[in-house]
């Protein structure tokens, strides 16, 4: 892709936002579409070139990005959309849905004459301002190739992972990974409270031991041993309760229509269901406090 390509983007949300001001920065031409006004007009100041409807969006761009809420909203975009886009154009959507509904968009594309990869983000609202996020591919070689040079421009780190849906595959396994080790981690750090275990001697021993994992050694739930970590801050997100609930469902899902035995991760996303339902604006880690208070009676 040359410079000279357009890009439509659509979502300029806490993550769209900034992924698509990057890529103005790198001298992309970028049209942007969000009904959303505060959105339209930070994308304005961003430089992007803001337009009226999806379809205008769509129907002057040789690629088009999408990062939306959810599944249902991507499928109905596209299906608004597709019959807009000159034929071929190459649709990479970065929104985080369900695999099923990942192949579903990619075939609707297929079907009207399109190309399409699935390409989820880690790295948070931080990643997407830094350019650093990491992307997770799924779609044909080709299409990799094609959509590479701009990935790079808001990635750090671009993993092609395979074919449709299979870069979502990547994305919700890390992340139920992630939900199990963060209860894991904050049950075995409250465990070590009652049994009179200091947090930095319960840090000084598992990070180096074979408990030890991204969540304790980059994240740690409690304050004090990770000085970044958003345990230091009130819990304040970092990466909300909220997306780590949707995240788990999106996983226990997968692993229900695949059948596969994932206990662990299907009580994972009952867990943070629970948790959401107060919390929904604290970072994920906060979990702690919600095992200690109930580990205090304090259940509701
Ligand atoms: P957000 O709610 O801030 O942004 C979504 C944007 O989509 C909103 O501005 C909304 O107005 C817009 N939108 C809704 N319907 C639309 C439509 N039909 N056409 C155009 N725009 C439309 O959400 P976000 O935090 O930016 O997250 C976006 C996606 O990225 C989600 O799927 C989320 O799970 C995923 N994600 C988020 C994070 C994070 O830290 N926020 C990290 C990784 C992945």
């Amino acid at each position: 892709m040359s410079k000279n390509t357009t890009v439509g983007f659509l979502g300029l949300g806490h993550m769209g936002g900034p992924m698509a001001a990057n890529l103005v920065k790198a001298g992309y031409e970028v049209l942007a579409f969000d009904p959303v006004p505060a959105a339209q007009e930070q994308a304005r100041t961003d430089g992007a070139t803001v337009v009226a409807t999806a379809a205008e969006a769509v129907s002057a761009s040789d690629i088009v990005i999408t990062m939306l809420p959810n599944g249902r909203i991507v499928l109905d975009l596209y299906t608004e959309v597709l019959s807009a886009a000159k034929p071929g154009t190459l649709f990479v959507d970065c929104s985080t849905i369900d695999v099923a509904d990942a192949k579903q968009a990619a075939e609707l594309a297929a079907a009207a004459g399109h190309r399409a990869l699935d390409a989820p983000v880690s790295g948070g609202v931080a990643g997407a301002a830094a350019g650093t996020l990491t992307f997770m591919v799924g779609g044909a070689d080709a299409d990799f190739a094609t959509a590479l040079p701009l990935l790079e421009v808001m990635g750090g780190k671009v993993v092609h992972c395979g074919g449709a849906g299979v870069g979502q595959a990547a994305k919700i396994c890390n992340n139920m990974l992630l939900g199990i080790s963060m209860i894991g981690l904050s049950e075995a750090i409250v465990l070590g409270e009652k049994l009179g275990l200091t947090h930095e001697k319960f840090f000084d021993v598992v990070s180096t031991a074979s408990g030890q994992s991204w969540a304790l050694t980059s994240y740690c739930p409690v304050p004090g041993p990770v000085p970044t970590s958003p345990a230091n801050n009130d819990y304040k997100p970092g990466f909300a309760t909220a997306l780590m609930t949707k995240d788990l469902g999106l996983a226990a899902s997968a692993l229900a229509a695949n059948g596969v035995d994932g206990q662990i991760g299907t009580l994972a996303a009952e867990i943070y269901t629970r948790f959401n339902q107060d919390e929904a604006g604290k970072d994920f880690s906060a979990i702690v406090t919600d095992i200690r208070k109930r580990s205090e009676g304090e259940t509701k």
